[in-house]
């Protein structure tokens, strides 16, 4: 079972128009939405299934600077100072916290990586600081092991999956958004060269800009339309606890396990190494622009193949009529299978680790399917190919804290207005003009 989402009203009829069309209730599109709706604009959002029904409900709610990529600290550092003021201004509790984050290790060379981040992120005024083995010890107080080192992350924090997107859902709809869900986009509607609206399984919606935010199933989406773009997906499988005491506020990364704290006093858990690469025909389209990326990871990943190949965002799919139901339709939410074997053993690691944990029982197992970029940066921006099209999506495992900035920035791009932090390294076209490195950041 995995975290269900909090429930968001529908708007029972779905506009002959908009502004925009925003495609996909995720973290992405529902902060788009709710910027967007701000700055006055008549907003549709569009969710084939649950708002947050996918990864944005299935992931550690982890808000972090440490170990991002600098390309993207700019756009989390605005992110962070959303967080913070879209409780109050909302007036909904999206569930974050700054609680810290504490990293510790038992590794010279992971404690190098994380030093040398550090001196570089000073340049931001980030209060991020190296731990000595006894710091380490003491910020995990109950935890039996001994560490060489380790790092503290003490503004960054955590929100709840299960509630923050939900949450600036309604918020987007107290500005005047509409919010449809069971609505699946099926294409785009274009008109003299440009994006004129969207086919949906209920009718069409007409609109001077569209942003997908349609997260692992854009590439799918973009493909219908001759739009190249460049995604692959992981299977991560994580669970939880049922509540117990408290060993740490937000979240702790150790060499065997993840634990993210949750409001109710449960644990999220992640075991070390568990992601799962499955061979699929997108992912076989893709293998060569993705090929450094696993090559860097390939500690970290299993490779194996799974129902991803025949049902799900990277199956075959042709190119289906806009007056039938659409991949889209036949996943309202896309569910992967969760590692069983992933849990116990985790869950015992965990224990053995912190005695006064003991008590805990698993309350929930699942999976999500993190979508990839050949940089794991995201692309927000404009598709010059299609004019009117936008996409935000590629959030390569770590969108959902950076949700709400990438949300302000693709409402800034969508509306022509000054963008709050530079968009250039999350532009469309460096994966399709080569102008990618092909270089992972951190994850
Ligand atoms: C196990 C796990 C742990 C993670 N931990 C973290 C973490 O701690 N911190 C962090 O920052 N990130 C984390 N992530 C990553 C994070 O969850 C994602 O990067 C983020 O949620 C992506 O948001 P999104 O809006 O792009 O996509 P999604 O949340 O997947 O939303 C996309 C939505 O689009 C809808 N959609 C697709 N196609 C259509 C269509 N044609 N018509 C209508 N709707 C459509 C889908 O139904 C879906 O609801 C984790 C992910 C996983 C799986």
């Amino acid at each position: 079972m995995h975290p269900v989402p909090e429930p968001v009203p529908d708007d029972a009829a779905l506009p002959s128009r908009a502004d925009v069309v925003v495609i996909g209730g995720g973290i992405a599109g529902v902060a788009a939405a709710y910027f967007l709706a701000r700055k006055g604009h008549s907003v549709a959002l569009l969710e084939k299934g649950r708002i947050a029904g996918e990864q944005s409900s299935r992931n550690w709610g982890w808000c972090r600077t440490q170990n991002r990529d600098p390309r993207e600290l700019p756009l989390q550092l605005l992110s962070m100072e959303l967080w913070d003021a879209l409780g109050r201004d909302t007036g909904e509790d999206l569930g974050f916290r700054r609680t810290g984050l504490i990293y510790v290790t038992k590794s010279e060379n992971e404690l190098a990586t994380w030093s040398a981040w550090i001196r570089m992120a000073r340049q931001y005024q980030l209060r991020n600081a190296e731990l000595t083995a006894a710091e380490a010890k003491r910020l995990t107080p109950g935890n039996e092991q001994d560490w060489i080192g380790g790092v503290h992350a003490p503004a960054d924090g955590r929100a709840e999956p299960a509630m923050a997107a939900p949450a600036l859902a309604r918020a987007a709809r107290a500005l005047g958004a509409t919010v449809h869900q069971n609505c699946a986009v099926r294409g785009l509607d274009m008109a003299a060269g440009r994006v004129a609206g969207v086919v949906t399984e209920r009718g069409r919606v007409a609109a001077d800009a569209v942003l997908c935010a349609a997260g692992a199933w854009t590439s799918l989406f973009c493909r219908r339309h001759g739009i190249d773009l460049p995604q692959a997906g992981i299977r991560s499988t994580v669970f939880a606890t049922t509540p117990g005491p408290e060993v740490t506020p937000g979240g702790l990364v150790t060499p065997d396990f993840t634990i993210s704290r949750r409001l109710d006093g449960s644990y999220i858990v992640a075991a070390q190494n568990r992601g799962r690469l499955e061979v699929t025909p997108q992912g076989l389209r893709y293998a060569r622009r993705f090929w450094p990326t696993f090559r860097e990871r390939r500690k970290s990943l299993r490779i194996g193949v799974g129902r991803s190949l025949v049902t799900g965002p990277e199956a075959m799919a042709g190119k289906w009529s806009f007056d039938a139901p659409t991949p889209f339709e036949r996943h309202r939410i896309y569910a992967p299978p969760a590692d069983r074997g992933v849990a116990g053993p985790a869950l015992a690691k965990l224990k053995a680790a912190y005695p006064v944990l003991n008590g805990l029982g698993i309350g929930g197992l699942w999976a999500g399917w993190i979508d990839l970029t050949p940089d794991s940066l995201p692309v927000i921006s404009a598709v010059e190919q299609l004019p009117g099209l936008f996409l935000a999506t590629g959030f390569s495992g770590h969108g959902f804290g950076i949700g709400p900035g990438a949300g302000r920035l693709a409402a800034d791009l969508v509306s022509g207005d000054t963008p709050a932090v530079d968009p250039h390294a999350f532009r469309y076209a460096r994966l399709v003009d080569g102008s990618d490195l092909g270089t992972p950041g951190m994850m």
